[in-house]
């Protein structure tokens, strides 16, 4: 039968409704279920409710994840593999190396070689890590004070530089140049020759 002329469909009637109502599939529900889905929206909104409340930990720590550092990265990591090794008898669980409590968690200095770590309680591992984090900001004070001196001792002629590389390394306590000692003569030598030079110096 060949296909009817356009205008003729134009003359169809609609098609029927059909009185396809759903159940919502929730036990003792007779509600209609929502187009495309089981539960009638009420009961899908409180079926999502409760996966969420089920899933909550795992939803935040996913949430957490995602504006994770590399460092808190490297740690998970450490954690998680730490623990295998203690699930699997190949590494004894110790005790906080400060106040002997058997309650004790890994704790890395390099979370990145994570079977090099101590175990500390949850009080000493928080003492431990603000221990950790003063260092790391001091030295960072630190190396922004030798960045200072290195610029200052750069504008110098060579001989100057030679001349206070060579006072500071005389210092006391000094083993090695660059080591903390270096830095802390290196300023002073430096201070020296600014107030020799120029009556006045820019460290004071
Ligand atoms: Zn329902
Ligand atoms: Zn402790």
């Amino acid at each position: 039968m060949p296909p009817a002329p356009i205008d003729e469909l134009d003359e169809l009637p609609p098609p029927r409704a059909l009185p396809l109502r759903r159940r919502c599939s929730k036990r003792g529900c007779r509600g209609t279920a929502r187009p495309g889905g089981r539960y009638c929206r009420p009961c899908a909104t409180a079926a999502t409710r409760a996966w969420r409340d089920r899933h909550r930990a795992r939803l935040t720590e996913r949430e957490r994840a995602r504006n994770w550092s590399d460092e808190q990265r490297a740690v998970r990591t450490a954690r998680a593999y730490v623990a295998v090794y203690v699930r699997r008898g190949k590494l004894a669980k110790g005790r906080c190396a400060v106040c002997n409590d058997p309650d004790v968690q890994p704790t890395w200095r390099d979370p990145k070689r994570p079977l090099d770590m101590e175990w500390f309680c949850p009080q000493h591992a928080v003492e431990r890590r603000e221990a950790a984090d003063a260092g790391a900001r001091e030295s960072a004070a630190l190396r922004a004070v030798n960045e200072e001196v290195k610029a200052a001792l750069a504008l110098l002629p060579p001989e100057v530089q030679r001349e206070l590389h060579e006072q500071a390394m005389r210092g006391l306590l000094v083993r090695r140049a660059g080591d903390m000692m270096y830095w802390w003569n290196l300023r002073r030598a430096l201070q020296g020759y600014e107030i020799r030079t120029s009556g006045g110096g820019f460290f004071l």
